[in-house]
């Protein structure tokens, strides 16, 4: 068996589903996982009605935003008005008014989890009532029933032996009858209160599938040629890249390459299952397989944006080392915030982690008797694997400084300005 995964980008509108299926219809007719995101930027969007619950603003308005764009896309693709499709947005819609109704506003991730996640279930529902109207049939899975985690909201563990167990009893004879179609990004706490995986997470549900059923492939499918030696977005001259190892792709995606989720990798490589990183708009093309061998690779470049640089200072002149070093590394564990470049001096250590204020408040606090702190905001990091040489180097930079470097033979890294 095979599992898909589609993307925002793929099903942002009546077109896009449309393609959608006729890429299964063309590729996936038998023992097929179908995961799909939420449509387009609707997971923004709902973000938006958090926001909008928790400043006591006009919720039913944020809502309306995310209702209208799935209206217009059914629409478009659903003339018999009766399809069972409107009954079942209904009935999530009315889940959505119920939780905004609730007053929890004392716990902000579980309420995020709780409204966000809808985002995956009104696009699966329509995917998989669209594929059956177009001749396609298929199960449609509340993801939920299987992908079990812990209540870390937002960032939910995945609980590996309830999940496989329930892939056994659920997924496997359902596979028997039908493709699936379900939703990534999210799981359940043993309560039964919805989680999700972590932003950009529905590449990982896809591989968690793979893995559990022993899936010959996965194919994500992007809206670029496959995986290329930078974000097309950011490199005009970025070009596509055939095969990469698990290895490559392991280290670039933790280095911020944003084509494929950092956690897809492990899953797929445990079992050796490849990945295919394929396009949606041109799906004849040959994708990129990941878990193949990296022949003459490319410099690969990777720029991760909102980076912050922290310096500490110990008040009292001691030596970083020892328990010292072990304080600051627990405190950036418990405050949650990735390091993503370190260096060490003999009484003050640097730090730069993603912005994210409340983490790094925490760590203030933590280690605010200790350390005098200063941080300089607005950097990004520049990543080249396999950067050959400096002129190489000095050439992507162009006129950025770089306040901090490191160089190892396969990885240069520089904090730029
Ligand atoms: P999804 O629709 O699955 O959410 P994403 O938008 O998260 O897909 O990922 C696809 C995007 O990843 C591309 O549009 C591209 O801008 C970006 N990207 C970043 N790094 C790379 C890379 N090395 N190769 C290809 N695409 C990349
Ligand atoms: N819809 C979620 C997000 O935008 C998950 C995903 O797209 O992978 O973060
Ligand atoms: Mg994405």
């Amino acid at each position: 068996m095979r599992v898909f995964k589609f993307g925002g980008a793929s099903v942002k509108d009546a077109a896009g589903i449309r393609n959608v299926a006729s890429i299964i219809q063309q590729y996936g007719l038998k023992d097929l996982v179908v995961v799909v995101s939420a449509t387009g930027k609707t997971t923004n969007a709902m973000e938006d009605v958090v926001k909008a619950y928790f400043e006591n603003s006009d919720t039913k308005a944020a809502f309306e935003v995310v209702k209208n764009n799935h209206q217009q896309i059914c629409n478009d693709l659903f003339e018999n008005k009766n399809n069972e499709v409107y009954d079942q947005l209904q009935n999530i819609y009315a889940e959505v008014d119920w939780q905004l109704e609730e007053d929890r506003k004392e716990s902000y991730n579980y309420v995020y989890d709780q409204l966000v996640s809808q985002g995956e279930l009104i696009s699966s529902v329509i995917l998989s009532s669209y594929l059956k109207q177009a001749g396609i049939p298929n199960t449609w899975l509340d993801v939920r029933d299987v992908m079990k985690t812990d209540d870390t909201y937002r960032e939910a563990v995945v609980n590996y032996e309830k999940t496989q167990s329930l892939m056994d009893s659920i997924v496997v004879p359902i596979l028997k009858q039908n493709i699936i179609v379900t939703q990534g990004f999210i799981g359940c706490t043993p309560e039964n209160c919805t989680t999700t995986l972590g932003r950009e997470g529905s590449d990982y549900t896809a591989a968690i599938f793979a893995n559990m059923l022993n899936a010959e492939s996965q194919t994500i499918w992007k809206d670029v040629p496959g995986v290329m030696n930078g974000d097309p977005r950011v490199f005009s001259d970025a070009i596509f890249i055939e095969e990469i190892s698990f290895n490559e792709a392991v280290e670039m995606t933790f280095y911020g390459a944003t084509v494929i989720h950092p956690k897809t990798i492990k899953p797929l490589q445990n079992k050796n299952i490849p990945l295919l990183v394929k396009s949606f708009i041109n799906p004849e093309g040959k994708g990129t397989t990941v878990g193949g061998k990296d022949v003459n690779l490319p410099p690969i470049r990777i720029v991760k944006n909102n980076q912050v640089l922290i310096t500490l200072h110990t008040k009292d002149f001691s030596f970083v080392e020892d328990e010292v070093v072990a304080e600051l590394f627990a405190a950036f564990f418990q405050a949650n915030l990735k390091l993503n470049m370190v260096q060490q001096g003999a009484i003050s250590f640097e730090a730069v982690v993603d912005n994210i204020p409340e983490k790094i408040d925490k760590v203030k606090i933590a280690l605010g008797n200790r350390f005098s702190f200063s941080i300089t905001e607005e950097l990004s990091i520049l990543t080249i694997r396999h950067y050959n040489n400096l002129d190489y180097v000095h050439k992507i930079k162009g006129e950025k400084t770089a306040i901090l470097e490191q160089r190892r033979p396969s990885t240069y890294q520089g904090l730029l300005s």
